[in-house]
């Protein structure tokens, strides 16, 4: 039997985006009831929970775009948060390396973004590379970000649910969202009337914003990132090693990470994967998901905006630990495959795709109708840009 209950703002979605926006809201309007609903038992069991926890300094992205907006102050915003809150963050730093010489005009607009983008980023020569990080190696010069670092993706979850909570924002777990009616959402539980209805929902964003009645021709493409952490010593590298990232895809290839403990890992693939949560091979699989995907496949496959093909062919062979570890060792030589012997949880990237344009959206997009709102791309680096995110979404919700 579902009951009834009413509040001023429900969230849709306990990821780090709902629950850095529930935060904003209880900032700016201490009074209003808000809730966020979760269809799982536990915040951040999604992306939030199983990503790089690369807290991202900001210079990959275009001038223009929100990413590039937010990331530089969402980073300095969540340390400040951690730090609050007593949660570890290594201050490790990373180096974007080149394997090959035709990767160097990519590299030099990466040093021209971050001049743009207000982030401290230097090109340094081959010494300074193997002073910085004596294992990795590069084609002629690579760049150092000294403000990029990483923390537990789910150390951090759990610190903002809690802050979340001491807010007086309810959280509300096994309640899935099954239908939403103008101002009234029904959820396994409960029938809620809100004033604002604000969707974060990850990877079913695009349906959440259906359901509500938002036109769009959005559909979600869910991306596998696995990865594996390697046996050896803590310290074994000292910064995070990345590759430089094809300018036409939204990801930023094979990396090596340090994690906070000062462990290695290596990934995460951008595999397509059949379903939204197929998270290992047979689990989460579900007809009208897989018959999405093989529809929408094909029309990425033919656009013109990404090397998709290219794309596709080379990370589905990253499944395969030996390849995976290949593209690691371009970037750290001394990496084999040996060495990685644990295989670490998956994440699946929730990526949006324009059916009409055939275009990956590259950047955050927000969109509202009505009294609700969408975070409908939620993409890489949401985590790290999350409290700065926040923000601008409250702001963008105030003027509705
Ligand atoms: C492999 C990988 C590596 C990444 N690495 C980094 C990194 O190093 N640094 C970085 O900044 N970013 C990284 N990201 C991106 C980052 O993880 C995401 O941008 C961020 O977690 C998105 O948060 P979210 O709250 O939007 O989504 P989610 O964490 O997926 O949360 C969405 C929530 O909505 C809930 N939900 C869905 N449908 C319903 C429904 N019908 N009813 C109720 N609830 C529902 C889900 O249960 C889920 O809890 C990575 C992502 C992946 C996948």
């Amino acid at each position: 039997m579902t009951t009834t209950d009413s509040c001023e703002y429900l969230v849709i979605g306990a990821g780090i985006v709902g629950l850095a926006i529930a935060r904003q809201l209880a900032i700016t309007d201490p009074v209003a009831r808000i809730i966020v609903v979760d269809k799982e038992s536990a915040a951040g069991l999604h992306a939030s929970g199983r990503n790089s926890g690369v807290l991202h300094a900001g210079f990959y992205y275009a001038p223009d775009s929100l990413k590039a907006q937010l990331t530089r102050n969402g980073n300095r915003m969540l340390r400040e948060f951690l730090e609050s809150k007593d949660v570890s963050i290594r201050e490790c730093g990373k180096v974007v390396v080149a394997s090959h010489e035709n990767q160097l005009d990519a590299l030099d607009e990466l040093a021209r973004r971050a001049t743009a983008n207000g982030v401290d980023v230097q090109t340094i020569d081959s010494q300074e590379l193997a002073y910085l990080e004596p294992r990795a190696q590069t084609v002629d010069r690579a760049l150092w970000s000294p403000t990029t670092a990483v923390a537990d993706p789910v150390a951090v979850i759990s610190a903002i649910a809690g802050d979340v909570e001491q807010r007086n924002v309810q959280l509300r777990f096994n309640e899935a969202v099954l239908s939403i009616e103008s101002n009234e959402v029904t959820t396994t539980r409960t029938t809620y009337t809100a004033t604002h209805i604000i969707n974060c929902a990850g990877l079913y964003a695009d349906r959440i914003a259906t359901m509500a009645g938002l036109e769009h021709s959005y559909v979600m493409l869910p991306f596998k990132g696995l990865y594996w952490k390697a046996n050896v010593p803590a310290g074994y590298l000292q910064r995070h090693v990345y590759p430089v990232p094809d300018p036409k895809n939204p990801f930023l290839g094979v990396h090596a990470t340090v994690t906070v403990n000062g462990e290695i890992k290596i990934g995460p693939t951008a595999i397509p994967a059949l379903s939204r949560e197929n998270y290992q091979t047979l689990s989460g699989l579900h007809r009208d998901e897989i018959a999405e995907v093989l529809i929408n496949l094909p029309k990425f496959l033919t656009s013109p905006h990404h090397d998709a093909k290219e794309l596709i062919a080379s990370e589905v062979p990253k499944y395969i630990k030996r390849k995976l570890v290949e593209q690691a060792a371009l970037l750290v030589p001394d990496l084999t495959p040996k060495m990685f012997t644990h295989k670490l949880q998956p994440g699946i990237r929730a990526q949006l795709f324009d059916k009409a344009n055939k275009r990956l959206e590259m950047d955050f997009v927000v969109k509202s109708e009505g009294q609700t709102t969408h975070v409908l791309n939620a993409v890489s680096p949401a985590w790290t840009s999350s409290l700065a995110f926040a923000e601008h979404v409250v702001a963008h919700i105030a003027t509705r």
